[in-house]
């Protein structure tokens, strides 16, 4: 029996109903769209997503969405996190914990894996740690610089890199300096619109990273009233960072001084938050929001003298490591919105938007997917490793390092400093904190036999012993093969402080130079490590 046209309609040639129907099956789907959001130097317990007076975009966009409530980074810094937000691994881990370190060619990033799947990946940034010169604009098609001048000054460096320039420390300062004055916003508006109009039709990543709320905190009219409208007084939020005195200590404050940089905090945030929206808003007009999956995370919190200093990068406290968390899955997903207490890392971002695509986890990732918490699922709880090198400084003829960890359960903290010097390490402090007694880490315990003490020593060396297994069973590349450029820069620096003393170059590199190299740092015994006490070098 043949079928017969139903009446009044002409028959259809069969070439043409074959690619109807293939376009059934392969291109009915609508194109996916995730959509990454990081909110740079972002307080947690001032983006909780629930304040519609400071963040209403947010709160709207987490009113379908799950907010972690404790949520932490590896660290309290830019580079580190977001190399840690790309990678699914902590710090300790990717090893990115200087300026002189690229991400390793071997790990994937999330922009790579995407861009694997055929995804569109196009990327906006405002910070200068976020440049290429890192690994960051693997796997993306388009990474975009949003800081005025920003692409242009950052080719200028590379140049004065290559060209053994003394004007590239200048020029990387110049760019950091340039970046907290910058009002970048409105321009990762327009470069992300960009790319939603390219991706017409195609899966699309979206990564937009906004810097305006780090510091210097000066925020556009109304924002700049908006928080604090009767305030008299004469500070503002410009060059806030460099207040201090000669020894790098900051400039006391005065408390309603205080208060009010604290407003104008605010206002970045709020600022930012408007921006957020209008992408949002763009999304909705191509048709891509309702059916996207949306990250919203920070990379690090901020102090407000909490502990005696401002800024970040200093501390591995609560209120640097606490980061903003949600993750709005697609409306007809069929996902319950709400809010939880689960103790979560940022290293679970990237294997939580694999699993959310149906892709296959990745061997290189530490962190965990958090799709069964959006199921109503608990978690088995897992403490979250954090770390900090700082900056290598020369005393007495040798580079000495202070290396500082942290592991955090839901109700406690170990914090660990060491302190390296000619190839030994040794314990310069050790501060337990039982957060549910003194969630503002202001009475630690510094007893070496307690058993909570020794117990979270011994957690944090298990977290320890795990990353070395890790990383011996991954493809990873030679130490040497990942300096960034900014390590030939800092090798200019430490020659003109007159570091040399006739060593080769290799022996100084101030990141490699650790004996352990780029690799988590080997098991130390309590009972075995020599002590210099709290302040020693
Ligand atoms: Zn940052």
């Amino acid at each position: 029996m043949t079928e017969q046209p139903a009446p009044g309609l002409p028959r259809l040639p069969w070439a043409l109903l074959g690619a109807l129907a293939g376009l059934g099956c392969a291109e009915q789907r609508a194109p996916r769209t995730v959509w990454l959001v990081s909110l740079d130097t972002a307080r947690a317990d001032a983006v909780n997503f629930a304040e519609a007076s400071l963040t209403p975009r947010l709160s709207q966009l987490a009113a379908r969405g799950q907010v972690f409530e404790q949520a932490l980074t590896g660290t309290s810094w830019t580079l580190p996190s977001h190399v840690q937000m790309f990678t699914g691994q902590p710090p300790a881990l990717h090893g990115v914990q200087d300026d002189n370190v690229v991400i390793d060619e071997r790990t994937p990033t999330l922009p790579e894996l995407l861009s694997d799947e055929g995804f569109l990946t196009v990327g906006v940034y405002s910070g200068p740690y976020l440049g290429s010169i890192f690994g960051f604009g693997r796997g993306f098609d388009a990474y975009w610089n949003a800081m005025e001048g920003g692409a242009e000054l950052e080719a200028r460096f590379r140049t004065a890199v290559q060209r053994g320039d003394r004007q590239a420390p200048v020029l990387w300062g110049v760019a950091d300096l340039q970046s907290h004055r910058d009002v970048t916003s409105p321009r990762i508006v327009e470069q992300a619109r960009e790319g939603i109009d390219t991706a017409r039709g195609r899966d699309l990543f979206l990564f937009t990273h906004f810097f305006d709320p780090h510091y210097d905190y000066q925020p556009p009219s109304p924002y700049d009233r908006r928080f604090d409208p009767d305030y008299e007084g004469t500070i503002d939020g410009r060059d806030f960072f460099q207040r201090r005195f000669e020894d790098g200590r900051p400039l006391p404050l005065d408390p309603r001084d205080l208060q009010h940089i604290q407003a104008l905090y605010l206002g970045e945030l709020s600022w930012t938050d408007e921006h957020v929206g209008q992408i949002a808003e763009s999304l909705a007009n191509a048709e891509r929001l309702d059916g996207a999956w949306i990250a919203v995370v920070g990379d690090h919190g901020e102090e407000f003298f909490e502990h005696g200093s401002w800024g970040h990068r200093q501390t591995l406290y609560d209120e640097q490591l606490r980061i903003p968390f949600l993750l709005v899955p697609p409306v007809d997903a069929g996902f319950e919105p709400g809010r939880n207490r689960e103790l979560v890392s940022l290293s679970d971002l990237l294997p939580t938007v694999l699993e959310a695509l149906g892709l296959p986890a990745s061997e290189h990732v530490r962190g965990r997917s958090l799709l069964p918490v959006l199921r109503g699922e608990t978690l088995e709880e897992r403490p979250v490793l954090s770390s900090l090198r700082s900056r290598p400084f020369i005393q007495d003829e040798v580079i000495k390092h202070r290396l500082t960890d942290s592991l955090r359960s839901s109700t406690s903290k170990l914090v660990r400093e060491l302190s390296l010097r000619n190839g030994e390490v040794r314990l310069a402090d050790l501060r337990y904190y039982d957060l549910e007694q003194d969630p503002g880490e202001l009475r630690p315990l510094r007893d070496l036999q307690d058993p909570r003490v020794r117990a979270a020593w011994a957690a944090l060396e298990a977290e320890y012993a795990d990353l070395r297994a890790r990383r011996g069973a991954l493809p990873t590349s030679p130490d040497a093969e990942r300096r960034s450029d900014a390590a030939d820069m800092m090798h200019g620096m430490l020659a003109q402080l007159g570091y040399r003393d006739g060593e080769p170059d290799e022996a100084i590199d101030p990141a490699l130079e650790l004996p352990w190299g780029l690799a988590p740092l080997p098991a130390l015994d309590l009972d075995q490590l020599p002590k210099v006490g709290p302040g020693g070098e």
